[in-house]
């Protein structure tokens, strides 16, 4: 772990990889976008500016390769998935980057950067494309942890390929038939993907921006060779990296290519995001998170009680958008307040802030039993802080329990008070037909929706 040293005081600038739109997102797109959000709002309630940039890459094999084979054109497939992706970021509760560059919108500048490339002698052409020299960049590898050779060891140049070694990679791809091209001094094609980011994150945030962001998956070869792309041409890129783990559905690795694709679109149809953005917080970003059946079930339980506990104190779900500074002065309890902080600086540590959350829940509800109500409120205005700093926003209205309902509460303790559960028992029954949950808590009887 480092320290988040800011190039700007007060200022953090951070680009994270976004989607390739040729389909619907899985849910470790999902993942991604639930990370850095997460990550963006804390920061932005730890008082500091934030400029977000994540892409939209809307030209890319995958994405031509579905325009040829339904007959339309590569725009329109992305203009598609890209709305079905922002359609899931929104459900997600996910809230929109500063900027979202589109990789057709950068192509003249990212033509011009393979251009200086080329010109410090770090990249060559060849009868496919421009390919960048790995071996004159100086510590290829860094990011992966590996050096040079080790990288070296498990990749060979294909027969019929002209790259000079196995780790060289592609930043402009000439043109074949049937393909969108763009204009550029090696003939017509299109930038490859590892040099849209640099170009974008460089052009939008500046040399030696504070953060860069995205799945592991992306650290390698991805991200190695955005940063190789910076050392060729003397810019300082990133100051810190930091990578989400892996969604796993049952045992293997979330990934399309793996046959186990799952899709967030179908998942945010019979989920709330916010189940989904809980069950993820209840993991370090860092480590694998398993997506199944049961873990959501769960996670829609753990949510479940938050929104009722919101309803029994009425919370305001504005104290969501507060900063640290304003939830002390709001009067949120200042030991929590200060435990929450000390826990999401610790590497973001959102499984022990959770935990903690549902402490001051438990203790709100013990002390409004008690009839301590000052004290319970204090605790559960600090819960719609903490909740709403990860993004969790809670639900807090729509389910005021009618004169009828609260008549039957009554009538339903006074049997229980004396002994009648036969009594206690029909009225349970009839307010379950009525739609309610009804609970047994020492203090009498409640209900949820
Ligand atoms: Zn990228």
């Amino acid at each position: 772990m480092r320290t988040l040293e800011l190039r700007d005081p007060g200022r953090v600038s951070m680009y994270v990889c976004g989607p390739t739109v040729y389909d619907v997102p899985h849910i470790g797109h999902g993942r991604f976008a639930l990370a850095f959000d997460v990550l963006r709002r804390y920061l932005v309630f730890s008082g500091l500016e934030v400029d977000y940039v994540s892409n939209v890459t809307d030209i890319d094999d995958k994405i031509i390769a579905r325009a040829n084979l339904e007959s339309r054109p590569a725009s329109e497939v992305a203009a598609q998935f890209e709305a079905t992706w922002w359609d899931a970021v929104d459900a997600l509760g996910v809230e929109r980057p500063t900027h979202t560059p589109h990789a057709t919108s950068y192509v003249d500048r990212m033509v011009a950067m393979v251009g200086k490339i080329v010109a410090l002698g770090v990249a060559y052409e060849t009868s496919d494309g421009v390919y960048l020299s790995v071996d004159q960049v100086e510590g290829y590898g860094l990011l992966a942890r590996q050096s040079l050779d080790s990288l070296r060891s498990g990749e060979r140049v294909e027969p019929g390929e002209e790259k000079r070694s196995p780790l060289d990679f592609v930043l402009w791809k000439k043109a074949k038939p049937g393909e969108p091209t763009w204009p550029s001094p090696w003939g017509p094609g299109r930038p490859g993907w590892h040099t849209e980011c640099v170009v974008m994150s460089l052009d939008l945030l500046g040399d030696g921006f504070d953060l860069h962001g995205g799945g592991i998956d992306l650290a390698f070869p991805h991200h190695e060779n955005e940063r190789a792309q910076s050392v060729a041409l003397g810019r300082e890129f990133a100051r810190h990296w930091v990578h989400n783990g892996h969604v796993k559905v049952g045992d293997e690795k979330m990934s399309k290519s793996l046959g186990n694709f799952t899709s967030l679109t179908d998942l945010l149809t019979s989920t709330d995001g916010r189940a989904y953005r809980l069950l993820l917080l209840r993991s370090n970003y860092r480590s694998p998170v398993e997506v199944t059946p049961e873990t959501i079930a769960d996670a829609e339980e753990a949510l479940a009680r938050l929104d009722s506990f919101a309803r029994r104190f009425h919370l305001d779900t504005r104290l969501g958008s507060m900063t640290f500074e304003m939830a002390q002065a709001s009067g949120a309890d200042p030991g929590a307040l200060g435990a929450f902080v000390e826990r999401m600086d610790d590497d973001l540590d959102t499984p022990a802030a959770l935990g903690a959350i549902f402490d001051l829940v438990r203790r709100a509800n013990a002390l409004a039993d008690g009839g301590e109500d000052a004290g319970a409120l204090t605790l559960a205005k600090t819960v719609g802080v903490l909740c709403g700093a990860m993004g969790l926003a809670l639900v807090s209205e729509g389910e005021e329990v009618d004169e009828g309902a609260a008549a039957l509460v009554d009538e339903r303790d006074a049997a229980r008070a004396r002994g009648d559960w036969a009594r206690a028992d029909a009225i349970r029954d009839e307010l379950q037909a009525a739609g309610w949950v009804v609970e047994d808590a020492a203090q009498g009887t409640r209900l949820h929706r």
